[in-house]
This record gives C-alpha cells, sequence and structure tokens, in this order.
C-alpha cells in the first residue's frame, strides 16, 4: 500500500492538504505557505525564523510536493533521529545517512534513494562532501537540498563547523537542484555570509519576526553569581527545568554540584565527560521533570525539550547571536520563560582576552569584537532588552517598550553622568592607562590600600575626588563606559582600563553621558567583588 505521503503525490495534490492529512495540521504558520509555494516551485531562499518557528515543515513539505528525495543537511545526529522518527510515523519515506549506519544499512539507503523510494533523506555535512555520496546524488532523482543551522557556514559565528563551507558544492554541481538555507540566528553579517558561501546572493529571504514574547529577559550585575542563581532559581523557577550555562568545564562541575547541594536537582554537561555520562544527563533532563541543566555550550543545539522554563547564564556568551540561541532554547511551548544573566566587567576582559589569543586574522578579531560590543552594549541598555535585541536582528519592537523584560518592569533610573566619567577617566589617564577597575576605584574613593600607596597614586589630583559614590556604582559607572565605547578593557594588561579616541571628548565636556543608576538594594552583597 502507498504511504500516505506517496498517494498524496500521485494525485498532484496541494500544499494545504498535504499539511492536513500528512503532518496533520490544519493551517500554514507566519510566512510557511509562501515558501513552501517559492521552493516547491523550484526556487532557492533564505529562511530566518526563530526556534520552534516550524522551519522543518518548510522543507519537508516541499519535498512530497516535488519529483524525487529531498536531501536535508543537518549537522546533528540526534536531531536527524528525532525528525526521521517522526517523519516514518507520518507515513513519509524518510532515513539518514550518517556514521551511525552499518555498511549494510548505508547500502540499503543507498539503493532505496536510487530506486525513488525515499521522501527525505537527512545527511551529515562531512558525509554529504565525499565523493562517494556526491556521485550517488548525481545518479539519484533530488527534489532539494535543505541545509539546517546553515549559521554553521558562518566563520564569525558562534558555530562554525568547517564541514558546512565544503557545501558551496552544492550550487555547482547541482545548480537545478532548489537550495533553501534555514537557520534560527543570523545577523546581517552572517546572513550574508551564508548567502555567499550557498549560492543564494539572489535568493529572496524569508525573514520571520524573531520575538520570542513568553520570553523575560532580565540581565543583573555579576556580584556572587553561585548565590545571585540560587535565589533566582528558589524565587522564580523552584522545581523547573532549565539550562545554566558556564564558560569553562570546572565551573560547571562546580555550578552543578553546588545547586545539587542545595537541593536542587543539577546535572554537568559538557565535552570533557565520557559520552556515556552526557547521553544519560540529557536523557534526564529530557525525560524527568525539574532537572536543571548546567552546561557548557556544547549542550544545547537540537535539543527539543518544550518545557524549559529559564536559560541562566553565569558567563557572558560571545554575541548577541549566541546570547539569542541560547536564552531561545526557554519557553518552546509559548509560556512564560526566563532568560537571566548574571554578568560583570570580568567577563568582558575574559572574552576579550578569549579573542585576542584566537588563532584567527586580524579581521576575525575585529569582527568579533564588535559582535562582544553589541551585547555588552545590550547588557548595559537602560532602554527595552527586547527591542535592542531585536534591534541588532533588524527588526523594529513597537514603541521600544515589550513591557517583559527587566528594564520595561522597573525603568532604571538615568542621570547625569557627566562628571562621574570625567573623574573615571582621568583617573584612568593619571595613573597611566595601566590598571583595572579596582585599583582606579581604590583611587576615586581615596583608599590607602599597599598599592596605591605603592605607586605613590595617593599624591594625584585624582586621589579621593570620587567619593561621592561608592564602589558598586563606580564598578556600574566602569562597565558603562566601556560599553558606551569610551574605555577599554585591555586584556592583554590584566583587564587594565584605556582610554579611546572618543574619551577625549568627554573630557572636554563635549558629549553627554547619562548613566544608568546602579539599582539599589540589590539582594546579595558581597564585600568585594571581582566583577
Ligand atoms: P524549528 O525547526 O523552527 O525550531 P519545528 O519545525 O521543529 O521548528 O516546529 C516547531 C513546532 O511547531 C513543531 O512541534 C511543529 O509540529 C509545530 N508546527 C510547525 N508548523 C506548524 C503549523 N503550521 N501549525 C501548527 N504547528 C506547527
Amino acid at each position: 500500500m502507498p504511504s500516505p505521503a506517496a498517494r498524496h503525490r500521485d494525485n498532484a495534490p496541494d500544499a494545504l492538504s498535504v499539511l492536513n492529512a500528512v503532518f496533520g495540521l490544519p493551517a500554514f504558520r507566519g510566512a510557511q505557505e509562501e515558501i513552501v509555494r517559492h521552493v516547491s516551485g523550484g526556487g532557492n531562499c533564505l529562511v530566518l525564523m526563530p526556534t520552534g518557528g516550524g522551519k522543518s515543515l518548510c522543507y519537508q513539505l516541499p519535498s512530497l510536493l516535488r519529483d524525487g528525495c529531498g536531501i536535508v543537511v543537518s549537522p546533528l545526529i540526534a536531531l536527524m533521529r528525532d525528525q526521521v522518527a517522526g517523519l516514518l510515523e507520518a507515513g513519509v519515506k524518510a532515513a539518514v545517512l550518517n556514521s551511525t549506519l552499518t555498511f549494510e544499512e548505508a547500502n540499503d539507503v543507498e539503493r532505496r534513494l536510487l530506486a525513488g523510494d525515499l521522501d527525505l533523506l537527512y545527511v551529515a555535512p562531512e558525509r554529504l562532501l565525499t565523493p562517494r555520496c556526491l556521485n550517488l546524488l548525481g545518479r539519484a532523482k533530488i527534489a532539494l537540498f535543505a541545509i539546517d543551522e546553515a549559521h554553521c557556514v558562518s566563520q564569525w559565528g558562534h558555530d562554525f563547523r568547517p564541514e558546512y563551507i565544503g557545501l558551496s558544492v552544492l550550487a555547482e554541481r547541482f545548480p537545478d537542484v532548489p537550495r533553501i538555507a534555514l537557520t534560527a540566528t543570523a545577523d546581517d553579517l552572517t546572513r550574508k555570509e551564508i548567502a555567499d558561501r550557498l549560492g543564494l546572493a539572489d535568493a529572496p529571504r524569508f525573514v520571520a519576526s524573531f520575538d520570542r514574547p513568553n520570553i523575560r529577559y532580565e540581565i543583573v550585575e555579576k556580584q556572587n553569581a553561585p548565590t545571585q542563581l540560587k535565589a533566582f532559581i528558589d524565587e522564580r523557577h523552584a522545581g523547573d527545568a532549565g539550562i545554566v550555562y558556564c564558560l569553562s568545564r570546572a565551573k560547571v562541575e562546580d555550578t552543578a554540584a553546588a545547586l545539587t547541594k542545595a537541593g536542587i536537582p543539577a546535572l554537568p554537561y559538557h565535552a570533557g565527560l565520557d559520552a556515556s555520562v552526557r547521553a544519560r544527563n540529557q536523557d534526564r533532563f529530557i525525560n524527568e521533570d525539574g532537572v536543571v541543566m548546567v552546561a557548557t555550550i556544547a549542550f544545547g543545539m537540537g535539543i527539543d525539550k518544550p518545557d524549559v522554563r529559564f536559560v541562566a547564564h553565569l558567563d557572558l556568551p560571545k554575541s548577541i547571536e549566541a546570547y539569542y540561541q541560547e536564552t531561545g532554547r526557554a519557553g518552546r511551548d509559548g509560556k512564560p520563560s526566563s532568560a537571566w544573566m548574571a554578568y560583570g566587567l570580568s567577563d568582558i576582559v575574559q572574552q576579550r582576552r578569549m579573542i585576542d589569543e584566537s588563532t584567527g586574522s586580524d579581521a576575525f578579531k575585529r569582527v568579533s569584537v564588535g559582535k562582544l560590543d553589541a551585547l555588552v552594549g545590550l547588557a548595559e541598555t537602560a532602554g527595552c532588552r527586547r527591542s535592542r535585541l531585536l534591534g541588532y536582528f533588524g527588526e523594529a519592537v513597537s514603541a521600544g517598550n515589550c513591557g517583559n523584560c527587566d528594564n520595561c518592569l522597573s525603568p532604571p533610573q538615568l542621570r547625569d553622568g557627566k562628571v562621574a566619567a570625567q573623574k573615571l577617566l582621568s583617573c584612568a589617564y593619571r595613573t597611566g592607562q595601566r590598571f583595572g577597575a579596582m585599583h582606579l576605584i581604590d583611587v576615586l574613593v581615596g583608599r590607602l590600600t599597599e598599592r596605591v600607596t605603592q605607586f605613590g597614586h595617593d599624591k594625584l589630583s585624582v586621589f579621593g575626588i570620587g567619593s561621592e559614590l561608592n564602589e558598586k556604582q563606580w564598578r556600574s559607572v566602569v562597565r558603562q563606559l566601556v560599553a558606551m565605547g569610551h574605555l577599554q578593557a585591555d586584556s592583554e594588561a590584566f583587564g587594565a582600563l584605556k582610554l579611546t579616541e572618543t574619551a577625549r571628548a568627554v573630557l572636554k565636556g563635549e558629549t553627554d553621558v547619562m548613566l544608568r543608576e546602579a539599582p539599589a538594594g540589590a539582594r546579595v552583597r558581597a564585600s568585594r567583588s571581582k566583577s
């Protein structure tokens, strides 16, 4: 008996009836219909849609409507497996071709492809690029190529996968087969790169709204991160499933242990753990209720758990794209969820150091610094975070007030910060631009530390001129001036703060500086923070 999918193809069905009959869905969502029509008609395109937006249908359905088999390039074996299982259940003839198959199984898939017995075939990029596979595809009838997670092609991006670069071969070898590239995160630069590398420069772009209205964004000053995290979970997400992102493996381990000790069921996940431990922890996170996964960014892509109620960052990601993608794992089911981040100046220094120490070209470093700066701007903004986030992806939010981020819910007070900025910049200048925030603040508030006396900084005119603000307030001024680009934290000099070109105009009083008040009465106090 022919599968439902095949039956529909024989009768040259329209897209909507396949959507109803095969996928059991009543109607298209957003731009899906237009995309399906475009691709079914043989067009190339780039699709930008947030996680959970319904990207899969955009290539699955045209694969059923067009002659031949749709080839889906996906970097994630687990994701391929899940999708194929779902498709088989719906009666679609789907298969995977990746390294988990035995020789016989792979042969069988190849035979079915050539015999026209497959609707959809999921292939890992490194497999697809083998001469054997390209040769196989050359002999088969191909409906389309779908390149999922297309941002992996971007060298500037946060998920760069070298094997994706080779996918440019698709446009060269199969110019008549439509290509549809899909991603849930791509700023302007990344979009251009995808289009260039995949031969989609002239193809239309379908850009859905990137807004995730059910996610509440909140970014707090890092003071004592583990305590702050625990308070956040206890007060807002007790018993909920969540993901906590940390930069290092050691911090993942420590944080998971600390949460467990505090009675919160937490598991670690990072690339240094045994594959079996990773698989076990991931299974528990997905199948049990209320498990918190503490992870490096090795965890997450392709994890389809609808009821993740919060994503917490204990370290600053690399870019707004990375932040958006990671926080986007919260609330796929549309229910209220939180994206919470604790960050401080040391995070900026750390990320800068990682860029400086990377083996990338100067251009790479420049772009990376730009992307980091944009994220720091988001972290320091006094305005609506959602507007800032969506604005970065070229989207406007009506009235710039979302009502569901920390800044909209309790707007920070702004004050004229010109004098404070001048004091801080002068202090950095007079001390030789060789010291970090902690020392500069000691000088400003007039604290006679060993270092201050050692360098004779108590003799400077700037000594003690900033006693009207406390240490916490000064730290906030430092971060905001870094975010505004008047100060730069030099990662090679242990976070020494240096003046930038624009600092001169501030010192001369030619630039206005509005500063956000550090929130009063922070819940967690630390006598002397490192951030
Ligand atoms: P993405 O790949 O963009 O993250 P998926 O393709 O996995 O999103 O779709 C997310 C969820 O939305 C899936 O559960 C899917 O069944 C559902 N979905 C997709 N399109 C529609 C639609 N037109 N109507 C209802 N549900 C849909």
